[in-house]
């Protein structure tokens, strides 16, 4: 299997940003074993599907094929150790529980759940009723939060850098994205069909934070992971959709290497070819197009689009199948009359035509 096929785990927090961490020295560093230990787990997980690895428990290689089901919650608790499916706490219709983060997990995915359902009439991840698995309390302080395939897995942070993954809405909604991405163009996870996989990830939890929240592309701060920066990052974030590139830079964490515009790619190696990197290229298409046809037009058009991709879109076929899905749902209605126009003015904006 070749390094450049499609890889399921999807994370949030890129990996230079972990290197970073995990570089970073001296008496202003919290716990650089934290971030040590993440780059590594995280690295292992990356490889799993490239090849076969004996090293790590059976539980991370295992195979559990998803059922057709009624797109039930079940909440896992992996009681900090680096085992999937632990223990089952809290299952759909169970009442709240004592653990803050297992509730929040519960609530955030059902947002993610509840809001393809009525924007996009999506039955759960696969169009399917396939059950939302969710499990929190993953490992030892883990820096991270990723889809693998089957489920969706969040680590406590450190409490320095990061609070637990599961106090974010955003967190969720784009972990639960990468799994719709995966049941439609499943876009394979490097160079640009990558960046455009990070990009619908970060597009669709964005919107269902603003859904959640009641809130639309005028009063959303567009930013991508500021809900579980912990106290001393307060202002920071992960990424910036309308200034990609302005989300961080503080000594922990380096600076925001997003580009906002083709001028910028970044065509080196690190992080699958620049997954968490160029998507803010793509990220900034979309906002540019919410702020001419609103949140739901927008989103309607990237979700139509997201059924039309494949596997190694590139950016430029990402603005032509977009645009066209903008040209179809404006014939029939649904989207304002300009939105082809609009949605190629955002992609010439930033550079891909
Ligand atoms: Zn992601």
């Amino acid at each position: 299997m070749s390094s450049r096929q499609s890889q399921v785990h999807c994370s949030f927090v890129p990996p230079m940003v972990l290197e970073h961490l995990a570089r970073a020295s001296g008496t202003d560093t919290p716990d650089p074993g934290a971030a040590q230990r993440t780059a590594v787990v995280s690295q292992q997980l990356r490889g799993l599907r490239q090849s076969a690895s004996p090293d790590l428990p059976s539980a991370l290689t295992g195979v559990v094929q998803p059922r057709p089901g009624k797109g039930d919650r079940a909440i896992y608790d992996d009681q900090n150790t680096w085992e999937f499916d632990k223990e089952l706490v809290r299952g759909e219709a169970d009442p709240a529980v004592g653990a803050q983060n297992v509730n929040q997990a519960y609530d955030y995915s059902g947002a993610a759940r509840d809001y393809y359902k009525t924007r996009h009439g999506r039955d759960s991840l696969d169009h399917n009723g396939m059950t939302v698995n969710v499990n929190v309390n993953f490992g030892v302080d883990f820096l991270n939060a990723f889809w693998d395939g089957i489920r969706l897995v969040l680590g406590n942070g450190d409490g320095q850098i990061f609070v637990d993954f599961a106090a974010s809405p955003d967190v969720l909604g784009h972990e639960f994205s990468h799994g719709v991405v995966q049941f439609t163009a499943n876009l394979e996870y490097w160079g640009q069909s990558g960046a455009l996989n990070e990009s619908f990830a970060d597009v669709f939890g964005s919107l269902i934070e603003q859904d959640l929240k009641g809130e639309d592309f005028e009063s959303a701060n567009w930013l991508v992971g500021d809900e579980i920066m912990a106290p001393g990052l307060y202002g920071e974030a992960l990424r910036s959709m309308a200034h990609p590139g302005t989300a961080y830079d503080n000594p922990l964490m380096g600076k925001d290497p997003q580009p906002d515009h083709m001028n910028g790619y970044y065509s080196g190696p690190e992080d699958n070819y620049g997954v968490h990197i160029n998507s803010g290229i793509i990220n900034r298409a979309f906002y540019l197009t919410a702020q001419e046809l609103g949140t739901e037009g927008a989103g309607r058009i990237w979700y139509a689009g997201l059924q039309n991709l494949w596997p190694t879109a590139v950016f430029t076929d990402a603005a032509q199948v977009l645009s066209a899905q903008a040209r179809i749902l404006a014939r029939d209605g649904v989207v304002e009359r300009q939105a082809t126009q609009v949605v190629r003015g955002a992609f010439r904006t930033v550079g891909v035509l």
